[in-house]
């Protein structure tokens, strides 16, 4: 870019000051996973390991500690693929009913652990969508793995609302909904209501940031409604 005035250097200097924020987050949660394998392998070590009562809890911790470490580090892949204009976009049309199933089908196991239901909603038979079939998927997983990593109790659904030229999605949790004061910030990177609680469930604190992204890339916008308590309710629109 040519600098031209003074708005070109407000511009970049923002731009520099989120970038080394960015750095900054990035490190900082990177050291919380790093650190505690490394301890529970130094307390392992250190005897723990001879201890019959107490060596596979250790274990069982440093492997939760690195299973968040990889999904921290997939979601920073995406997410820089994404912000450096490298997602290539493939779009098409395909079948709305057989692509949620599927879908579905593979999420299934993680609703059943928690005892939460999980229901699409299917639409008339043959409906077609336009979007890029694989990046939908991960914003599909996304939103749905948080409506069951944020629900105890009750149900997730999947709707979708017939509009003249496109269709409506909407996912909808009974979950532990979001407040008010949060709800505006909880796309930004690292954005998180509760930051143990989505540690203690593998969040990355990307996972949003990444569907609005993807959502964004296929013309749309994603919207969200949630009551504390009551549940959340996020959507977007394909064309169809
Ligand atoms: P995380 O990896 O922490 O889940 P996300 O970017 O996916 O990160 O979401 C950001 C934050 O938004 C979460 O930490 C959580 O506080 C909140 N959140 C997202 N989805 C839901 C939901 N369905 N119900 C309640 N809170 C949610």
């Amino acid at each position: 870019m040519c600098i031209r005035d003074r708005n070109d250097i407000v511009y970049l200097k923002r731009l520099e000051r989120m970038r080394t924020e960015f750095l900054a987050n990035v490190s900082h949660e990177l050291r919380t996973p790093i650190f505690t394998v490394q301890g529970y392998i130094e307390t392992l070590l250190n005897g723990a390991l001879n201890d019959e009562k107490v060596n596979k809890y250790f274990l069982d911790k440093a492997n939760h500690h690195t299973i968040n470490l990889s999904n921290l580090l997939n979601d920073l892949i995406d997410i820089s693929m994404i912000e450096s204009g490298e997602m290539r976009m493939s779009f098409r049309y395909f079948n709305v009913n057989d692509y949620i199933n599927q879908i579905v089908k593979e999420i299934m196991p993680l609703a059943e652990q928690k005892s939460i239901d999980l229901i699409y909603y299917p639409v008339k038979d043959g409906m077609q969508i336009f979007g890029d079939k694989g990046r939908l998927k991960q914003a599909f997983i996304n939103l749905l793995t948080n409506a069951i990593k944020y629900t105890e109790h009750g149900k997730v659904e999947i709707f979708i609302e017939e509009e003249q030229k496109y269709a409506k999605i909407i996912i909808k949790d009974t979950g532990i909904g979001i407040p008010p004061g949060d709800i505006n910030r909880i796309f930004e990177r690292f954005y998180r209501v509760d930051k143990a609680r989505s540690r203690a469930v593998g969040g990355t604190g990307l996972g949003l940031a990444i569907v609005k992204h993807i959502v964004e890339a296929h013309n749309s916008k994603i919207e969200v409604k949630s009551k504390p308590g009551i549940g959340s309710e996020f959507s977007f629109r394909l064309k169809k």
